[in-house]
């Protein structure tokens, strides 16, 4: 098998994680130089981060590919878009000399639309839950994806539709008793009266969707259809997954996983079957150690020295949230069970980024199976929560190497003790790995 990343001449390729999101997947895309790469899920709260010759860039809606020149970045029908959000993204990318146009930025009309209401309605919920309050970022991604499941909200042709004031209006109506409902809820189970602001502001919305339709009108269009097309004539497609594996809303540790399914599940939502047909390769970003960002279990963490070495030395921080992430070892039984749930074999590639992260450690620590009610497990059954949360991680270590790595471009290169790292991860995954990142910069990689 060659790699895709020295042999990609057409067809489609999906780059997905198989953990819970973060693997560094912006320089993996740039390494793949497509034609044409589209998110396909996700909201504002699934950030990147690209570090090029311009500078470091925080992305939250646009594709990590807007940098990149010659590529049109599309962004699909089921990433939940903030237009407020976006808007402000696309200007601030513009001044930092990132060129956007409708040449080399697509969105879809049926994507919806991420509200005030949305962000009011996260509040309401925090509140509802008193003390056991989750400290989420009130950006009300989960309720416009809550909305499309129920076949309510907005979606982007709503807002430039010619009858845009009606179809706001009514949708005001719904969400106003929606809230109202929720401000009983949260007396109902707190015994408090809700402090949160609810009430909607008709002018603040009817400026946000002029504001949408003055700045977002040329770019939007039917990106299933131009994908397809681009399908039919053999370019070079890249699917772009966010968040990962493990935060898939039905084989992840749900219930602590996002709304959307990931991968596939999430490319057909996007674009369809003839899209998941099109796949002529997985590559699956996963980080050369384990992390984890919020609530849930996480059979690997590390509280002590490796944890905070690895978070320190990796900026395991938010792009979106600016909340530090959990740390801990390699987590092989979970990353064996991800690996199937986003569809990846031994035909597939694996990109292990941040490997010149764990440069410096002494020894190395990896989770190779799992002990559960006197059993052992080399690969997770499943992800639920209450699972997850019981097992005891076996873990062994492997030797560490003191050099930096990151001017390194070659396997041979590395130092022993990295080249073992690696090779140890690869036979325990059972699929190749083609790519591993050996520092920040989007030129800090080994192609193999
Ligand atoms: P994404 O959502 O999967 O793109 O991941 P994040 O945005 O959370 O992570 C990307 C961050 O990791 C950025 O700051 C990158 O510069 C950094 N990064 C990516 N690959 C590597 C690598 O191989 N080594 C190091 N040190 N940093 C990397």
């Amino acid at each position: 098998m060659t790699s895709i990343f020295k042999s990609w001449k057409a067809g489609a390729v999906l780059l997905t994680d198989a953990g819970w999101g973060d693997s560094g997947k912006g320089k993996v895309v740039s390494a793949l130089g497509p034609e044409i790469a589209a998110k396909i899920i996700g909201g504002h709260n699934a950030g990147h981060t690209i570090v090029n010759d311009l500078g470091t860039f925080g992305l939250g809606l646009t594709p990590s590919t807007i940098s990149l020149p010659r590529c049109l970045s599309i962004i699909g029908q089921e990433v939940v878009i903030n237009p407020v959000f976006l808007i402000e993204e696309i200007k601030n990318l513009k001044k930092r000399g990132i060129s956007i146009s409708p040449k080399n930025l697509m969105l879809d009309a049926r994507s919806h639309l991420v509200m005030p209401w949305h962000e009011t309605r996260d509040a309401l919920s925090e509140e509802a839950r008193g003390k056991a309050a989750i400290g989420s970022l009130h950006l009300g991604v989960g309720w416009t994806y809550s909305d499309r499941i129920n076949r309510r909200g907005l979606r982007l042709m709503d807002l430039l539709a010619p009858d845009w004031k009606e179809r706001i209006a009514k949708e005001m109506k719904n969400q106003t008793w929606v809230l109202e409902d929720m401000q009983k809820d949260v007396k109902r189970k707190t015994g408090k009266r809700s402090v949160v602001k609810a009430a909607l502001s008709r002018k603040k919305i009817f400026e946000i969707a002029k504001k949408t339709r003055r700045f977002l009108t040329s770019f939007t269009d039917n990106t299933t259809e131009i994908v397809w097309k681009a399908l039919a004539q053999n370019k070079k497609v890249l699917f772009e997954d966010s968040h990962g594996g493990m935060l898939d809303v039905s084989h992840g540790s749900w219930p602590f996983t996002t709304g959307v399914n990931t991968s596939f599940g999430g490319l057909h939502r996007s674009f369809g079957g003839k899209a998941v047909r099109a796949v002529v390769r997985v590559v699956v970003a996963i980080k050369a150690y384990q992390t984890r960002v919020g609530g849930g279990p996480m059979p690997t963490e590390d509280l002590g020295k490796f944890g905070s070495y690895v978070r320190e030395r990796g900026g395991e921080v938010g792009t979106r949230s600016g909340r530090a992430r959990r740390c801990g070892a390699f987590d092989v039984p979970l990353l064996k069970y991800g690996l199937k749930i986003v569809g990846a074999g031994k035909n597939d590639e694996i990109a292990l980024t941040k490997l010149d992260v764990l440069s410096g450690l002494k020894k190395i620590p990896i989770c190779i199976a799992y002990q559960f009610k006197g059993k052992t497990y080399r690969e997770a059954p499943h992800a639920d929560a209450e699972f997850l949360y019981q097992v005891r991680s076996q873990v062994v270590y492997l030797s560490g190497w003191k050099e930096d790595i990151s001017s390194l471009r070659k396997f041979k290169d590395l130092p022993e003790s990295a080249q073992k790292y690696v090779l140890f991860i690869e036979k325990l995954l059972g699929t190749k790995i083609t790519f591993i990142g050996t520092g920040k910069h989007k030129d800090d990689m080994i192609l193999r």
